[in-house]
């Protein structure tokens, strides 16, 4: 996980927001359970800024998977909440950031699924968690990190080679890695260790070249890509390679 600069509101998302989003507050204070409408939160426009913003990689584990449904996903989650996965889901909860766009990312299919995210939005003190009734949520402390948030996540999350770790036993890391299954998930493990141990092979390769030879000299940007936020999985080649990718 990157940390990610939010591009500003798409103007299709900035029109319909306010309205929509009085709509679904209107609709529960008459007890109806409020329904956020995908068509406006999953709006191609908001995709595209997204993708953009985030490099077609997913804001949580940063695999870029073409084969995924291009979800838009709501940090805090539009349909109730957990704090554990035991948890019984807690209604009506953050339907009125259903269409906030400080509230969207970009994340694959597999991060958002049931057994990794989905409802799931633990906080620091759950006593705090804010309600259909009192929709602050400036006192919670969520204890997921948010790549757009104010915390950088590589000063939370470690890597030991191909595996993440919570840095100094960040509690913001932990619970990341857990709730993604950064650790754990096979399909993810092996793609990103065989793209760290290819990488790694290219980059012994290119060391053994003199300094001056041309091929060393081409390469070198196509390695800096790689340890920039622009290709999958950089946090990790950063941690691993990027010493040596900048002496290159
Ligand atoms: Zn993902």
């Amino acid at each position: 996980m990157v940390r990610l600069q939010r591009p500003p509101i798409p103007a299709p998302l900035a029109v319909a927001a306010p309205t929509a989003t009085q709509a679904l507050i209107d609709s529960w204070a008459e007890g109806n359970e409020p329904e956020v409408q995908p068509a406006i939160y999953n709006h191609p426009a908001v995709k595209t800024a997204l993708r953009a913003a985030q490099n077609d990689k997913c804001a949580y584990c940063e695999t870029r998977n073409p084969t995924s449904h291009d979800l838009v996903e709501h940090f805090r989650p539009k349909n109730g909440s957990r704090q554990t996965r035991q948890d019984a889901l807690h209604k009506p909860e953050y339907f009125w950031l259903g269409y906030s766009w400080e509230n969207l990312l970009f994340a694959c299919d597999r991060c958002n699924d049931r057994g990794h995210k989905e409802n799931l939005f633990p906080l620091v003190n759950p006593a705090q968690r804010a309600t259909a009734a009192n929709r602050d949520t400036g006192l919670e402390k969520p204890l997921l990190l948010n790549p757009y948030g104010a915390k950088d996540p590589e000063k939370h999350i470690s890597w030991d080679r191909d595996v993440p770790r919570a840095r100094n036993h960040s509690r913001y890391g932990r619970t990341t890695i857990a709730t993604f299954r950064l650790d754990e998930d096979s399909l993810l493990l092996r793609e990103r260790k065989k793209y760290l141990d290819d990488m790694e092979k290219s980059l012994d390769a290119v060391e053994a070249l003199s300094a001056n030879h041309p091929k060393r000299i081409a390469v070198r940007p196509v390695f800096l890509r790689c340890a920039s936020n622009k290709e999958p999985w950089s946090a990790m080649i950063r941690a691993n390679l990027g010493a040596r990718i900048e002496a290159l």
